[in-house]
């Protein structure tokens, strides 16, 4: 053994003269030299630098501590075979998948385990025996697991990664084939780590050992006493950074250090990239400049988009997760179809995949939630075909019209297209299923990949996006090797399709795709391997707590107290190294070096890193970065854009913009969402001929109108002009329940079936003495109707109880609603039609014998109105007066303001309908609410002059009107009002500052602005 030397220096400092050491011994004796490096980045950065003097040395001399072991071991071990961290992975995930080990399942139980096992393994921990009277059932179990995956290790003669560095232990002790060891700036090895360096230490002719110090045990804990160095050589570099928080006197950086507080992450990112920009063009070459972050991959996706749109050419020092990849996502989805049974979302994520064949897949989209389907191969197949039957049904009435029957037949066509397509689709992905081998298993996946030809890749585009999917079909079809290498060690064992899809998730989970690595390109990467570089310029971004210092200390599946009793890392430890990886960054820049943190995430406000108050306190630096992006295309564009909103005339255009089209945008954001609704933009039509006509065509004199539609128009204009003028509507809800809308449609059509029935029958009133059969008929009726539908969740079996009732639940809403009956049969009104229809197709046995299929005439003005609807219920009196109701099964409706308002037309507009159908008089409306909460028929309005009769209605005392006919008047008076409106194209938003109704599907591309709405007062007719 020869005296092992140890150099005491700062980060970075001595390293040119190691690479020069290990150039000399390689040259002399290049099989026995080896050069171990902190990072695999250092590793290879020293290679580069090596290969530029055109020193020669042998592949893998220059190495991490990890990829050292690997060789030696790699050269010896003749009957073992070493497995990938996936290996681990995947044993874990077999062995926890038998269900032996109940308290350490759950999401994310491989990946922590995995780490545990790391850590217990490498600090050399004696688990659960060092947690001495803490050791408790779950300790126990993760003990147990931990021998199962070390015997399964044994019994195959592998070894995982944690365990090679034993094993290299273990096969250099004694050994002297490496001569000559350089190690430069490893803080603080771990236990497992130091056995390896002692190892080297004993055997080696020439032992360097360069660790990173300083006089600053607030950083540097480590003296490498352990290493027990014969020779001790103290590094002849100082630097003030290595100071930091030593609480020493402040200084002076001159400008070194600049800090800035931004607004938030992306703003961070777009002043770096500015910076950046800066100084190349003041002639840094890009690769001088280093760009780090805390968290690497939370940093990515911003730089993706920020640092093309400065055209800077970078590189990120690892590959991103493969499973963030759009593709392979795409790919993953084959396999979770069929694992999952063919989940609603899943088939419809796969159908739309671009790069999965596929097609129509928005259709069928549409047509499953019409279906309701939620998962399940069989119910793709029942509920398409029972929406195509019930439409065929509709189809066949004799009473549909030839327009709808076109209409229908084209549905009924893309439903069986859909059915054919799941079906064949179906039909591919079943051979996935069942129990397999994962050699199995792999070979009908990628035989279903070669015969869809899946994936697709895209053709043309982007150059730098297409070498991305490429290198991410690369990494995927690796990790299928991957886990086809590891099925090896399971011969012959089946696993059924969803754990193959785990098991394949979690490799992929744990793969990173390639890169194209460009020394010339400004280096995006880590702050933590930043350690001995030198960077000439250097920015380090996203500053703030919790990212920077990172203090978790805890293992996984351990409480606070057991990290502590295990003594791996106390929280001091865990501040020191980061203080370590924060100075070292620091020391690694040359002339600059940029700190910044975004002031908050969203709404929220972040934290500032408490490493920057320490350099604020130490080195009073500058301030750095501005709000001018001169650099940025689209900052570019937003100047341009600024410049002819003010009516200048912007130097240049930014590229694919004209400026009288640019001009024609800004318009319609800036000048013409202003002030009352004035544009055809807010929906004013009046000043296009082309659109007037159209409207003529459509909502003429021949046009029929129901009083929703009119009722739409008075709420809001420009909802009516979305929905019926333009025909948009949103996406059914992919709601597996019963929604609003059908539970009004099955109350009222319970509601038809008895009463019908009942008058049918030559039955009076509902009456105390009737009562027990009234409700054995009604409730016969409900289960009738409630049996038409098939769902089975608890919240339709609630809704069903709530229905008919229950000896739990007590009365139901139909038994409460024939009480309600009986008692208002005092007033004298017998129920007498029930579903009135005109204007609509008239389906016997569904409607009232006096509906008709014409819209019934309403004289207006110089016009007939043409109105089509329903009328849920009409009730006589003797003298055939008579008053009508509808049925409301939601939480809210009009009162007899809003009529008067011309807000609520449907009541006064019906009882006209009535009257032109039959001749009769009517004489109030009424509401009648039937829902969990309250039964209740409640007048709307009627006639004064008949209080005797509407005196029994609860809360009826408020609405008599002195004269309905006159209310009636009034109402088509309104009508006649929107119908100009309509007519003319005057479709603004709402006027009033009050909440659009929540059901509003359009708020989303509405330019209603209440704030718009405060500055400027608007009629009602959208002018100001
Ligand atoms: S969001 Fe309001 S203003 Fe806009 S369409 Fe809907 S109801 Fe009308």
């Amino acid at each position: 053994m020869s005296p092992a030397v140890q150099y005491r220096q700062l980060p970075g400092e001595g390293l040119d003269a190691f690479i020069a050491g290990f150039r000399k011994a390689a040259g002399r004796d290049p099989f026995g030299t080896v050069f171990i490096v902190p990072t695999s980045n250092l590793a290879r950065e020293v290679a580069r630098r090596l290969g530029e003097q055109g020193a020669p040395f042998v592949s893998g001399a220059v190495t991490t501590l990890p990829g050292f072991a690997r060789k030696v071991f790699d050269d010896h071990a003749a009957s073992e075979t070493p497995i990938p961290a996936a290996g681990t992975r995947f044993i874990l995930a077999r062995l926890l998948a038998a269900g032996d080990y109940p308290l350490l399942s759950g999401a994310g139980a491989v990946d922590e385990l995995a780490t545990l096992f790391s850590v217990l393994t490498m600090r050399k921990v004696d688990y659960p025996a060092a947690l001495g009277e803490m050791q408790s059932a779950k300790s126990a179990e993760i003990a147990r697991l931990l021998n199962a995956y070390l015997r399964f290790l044994d019994d195959r003669r592998l070894v995982d990664e944690s365990t090679l560095l034993s094993r290299a232990v273990r096969l250099l002790a004694g050994s002297r084939e490496i001569r000559t060891v350089f190690v430069y700036g490893l803080f603080r090895p771990m236990p497992l780590e130091q056995d390896l360096l002692l190892v080297l230490r004993e055997s080696a002719d020439e032992f360097h050992y360069s660790i990173p110090y300083a006089a600053n045990p607030a950083v540097f804990a480590d003296d490498g006493g352990w290493l027990h160095p014969d020779v001790v050589v103290a590094g002849d570099g100082h630097s003030a950074l290595s100071g930091l928080f030593s609480r020493g006197p402040p200084r002076d950086c001159g400008g070194f250090i600049r800090v800035a507080e931004r607004r938030d992450r992306v703003d961070e990112v777009r002043a770096i990239g500015q910076e950046v920009r800066d100084l190349i063009t003041a002639g840094v070459r890009p690769g001088d400049i280093a760009v780090a972050f805390p968290d690497l991959d939370g940093a990515v996706p911003c730089i993706d988009e920020v640092f093309p749109d400065f055209a800077i050419p970078y590189t990120v020092s690892a590959g991103r997760p493969l499973s963030a990849s759009p593709l392979v996502q795409a790919l993953l989805l084959v396999l979770t179809v069929p694992a999952h049974g063919y989940r609603r979302s899943d088939v419809i994520g796969l159908a739309t995949s671009p790069y999965l064949p596929g097609g129509r897949g928005c259709e069928l989209d549409l047509l499953s939630r019409e279906a309701r389907i939620v998962a399940g191969p069989a119910a793709w197949e029942e509920r398409l075909a029972a929406l195509a039957a019930g439409l065929d049904e509709e189809r066949a009435r004799p009473d549909t019209p030839e327009a709808a029957v076109r209409r229908i037949a084209a549905k009924i066509a893309s439903i069986e297209a859909a059915r054919a397509g799941t079906r064949r689709l179906f039909a591919d992905l079943a051979t996935l299923e069942g129990t397999k081998t994962i050699p199995e298993h792999l070979a009908v996946y990628r035989s279903l990949l070669d015969a869809w030809q899946a994936p697709v890749m895209p053709g043309e585009g982007e150059r730098d996006l297409l070498e991305g999917e490429a290198q991410d079909l690369a990494g995927f079809m690796g990790t299928l090797a991957t886990l086809e290498e590891l099925a090896r060690l399971l011969p012959g064992e089946k696993v059924p399709l969803a754990e193959f899809a785990s098991l394949l998730g979690l490799l992929v989970a744990g793969t990173r795709g390639g890169r194209r690595r460009n020394p010339r390109a400004v280096q995006v990467l880590g702050v933590r391997e930043v350690q001995h570089l030198a960077v000439p310029y250097l920015f380090i971004g996203d500053l703030v707590e919790g990212a920077m210092p990172r203090l978790t200390t805890r293992l996984p599946f351990t409480t606070d107290a057991e990290t502590r009793r295990l003594a791996t890392r106390s929280k001091d430890d865990v501040l020191r190294e980061e203080r370590y990886h924060f100075t070292a960054a620091l020391l690694a820049a040359r002339f600059r070096v940029y700190l910044s943190f975004p002031a908050a995430e969203g709404a929220t406000p972040l934290v500032r890193s408490g490493f920057l108050d320490a350099v604020r306190e130490t080195f009073f630096p500058e301030a750095w970065g501005s709000d001018d992006f001169p650099d940025s295309t689209l900052a570019a564009a937003r100047r341009a854009g600024a410049l002819l909103a003010r009516g200048e005339v912007p130097v240049e255009m930014p590229p694919g913009i004209a400026a009288g089209e640019a001009i024609r945008r800004l318009n319609v954001e800036n000048y013409h969402r202003k002030g009352g609704y004035d544009s055809p933009y807010d929906g004013l039509l009046g000043g296009d001929p082309a659109s007037i006509a159209t409207l003529a065509e459509r909502f003429g004199e021949g046009a029929v109108f129901s009083p929703t539609a009119l009722e739409t128009y008075a709420d809001c204009p420009f909802r009516f002009y979305l929905e019926r003028a333009l025909g948009l509507a949103s996406l059914p809800p992919a709601d597996p329940d019963l929604t609003a809308q059908e539970r009004g449609s099955l109350v009222h059509r319970v509601a038809y079936r008895f009463y019908s029935g009942w008058r049918r029958d030559g039955n009076d009133p509902v009456s105390e003495a009737s009562y027990p059969e009234a409700l054995r008929r009604i409730l016969d009726a409900g289960r009738e109707e409630a049996d038409r539908f098939t769902f089975e969740s608890p919240a339709w079996v609630a809704d069903r109880e709530h229905l008919l009732g229950s000896p739990a639940a007590g009365p139901g809403l139909l038994e409460r609603f024939l009480r309600h009956e009986t008692a208002m049969a005092a007033s004298g009104l017998v129920p007498q039609a029930f579903e009135v229809s005109f204007g609509l197709p008239v389906s016997p046995g569904e409607v009232d014998p006096i509906s008709n299929p014409d819209p019934v005439a309403v004289p207006l003005g110089d016009e007939i109105l043409r109105l089509r609807g329903r009328v849920d219920r009409v009730d006589v009196l003797p003298d055939g007066r008579f008053a009508i109701t509808d049925y409301k099964t939601g939480t809210s409706h009009p009162a007899l303001k809003d009529i008067l308002a011309g807000r609520a037309l449907q009541l006064p507009l019906y009882i006209r309908a009535v009257e032109t159908l039959t001749g009769m008089q009517g004489v109030a409306g009424t509401y009648y609410t039937l829902r969990r909460g309250e039964v209740r028929n409640r007048p709307v309005f009627w006639d004064k002059a008949m209080k005797d009769c509407f005196v029994c209605f609860p809360g009826s005392r408020q609405s008599g009107v002195e004269d309905v006919r006159a209310l009636i008047e009034n109402a088509l008076g309104w009508v006649e009002e929107y119908l100009a409106g309509i007519r003319s194209g005057r479709f603004p938003p709402r006027s009033d500052a009050g909440p659009c109704p929540r059901y509003c599907d359009f708020a989303t591309i509405c330019r209603f602005d209440d704030l718009r709405l405060f500055n400027t007062e608007v009629t009602t007719d959208g002018t100001d």
